[in-house]
């Protein structure tokens, strides 16, 4: 169903605390922790704990969730004292998804190139 944790997603087990991760904020609904292999210095995950795919499954079926994680990147970024900053959902293995359960990066701390790769 929507929504519901799967046993084979990695994201939900670091909801649930079977695998760690370096958590930086929490809410009800959202996680935000560090990614593992940062791409900037300052590279930070935004995840639901509800489980859905990728950013499109979340907007469609929990619209007031989606809400919630870019509202959780605006909160992220202020903590970073990030005055500039890209957030990113890569949607789909072609254009990057490795993961499938939504999530966004908050990537700062230096220059970005436009457009991206
Ligand atoms: P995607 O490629 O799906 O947009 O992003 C997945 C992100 O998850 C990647 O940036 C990757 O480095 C990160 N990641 C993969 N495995 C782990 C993990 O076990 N822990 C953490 N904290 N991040 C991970
Ligand atoms: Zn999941």
């Amino acid at each position: 169903m929507a929504g519901e944790p799967q046993d084979d997603c990695l994201f939900c087990k670091i909801v649930a605390g079977h695998v760690p991760a370096t958590v930086v904020r929490e809410t009800d609904a959202t996680v935000a922790f560090q990614d593992i292999n940062p791409q900037a210095p300052v590279h930070i995950l935004v995840i639901p704990r509800a489980h859905y795919e990728n950013a499109a499954e979340l907007a469609a079926g929990a619209p007031e969730l989606a809400a919630a994680v870019l509202k959780e990147t605006k909160e992220v970024a202020e903590e970073q004292k990030l005055d500039s900053y890209r957030v990113v959902f890569n949607t789909g293995a072609g254009a990057g998804q490795t993961v499938f359960h939504a999530h966004a990066h908050v990537l700062g701390g230096r220059g970005m190139q436009w457009p991206p790769g």
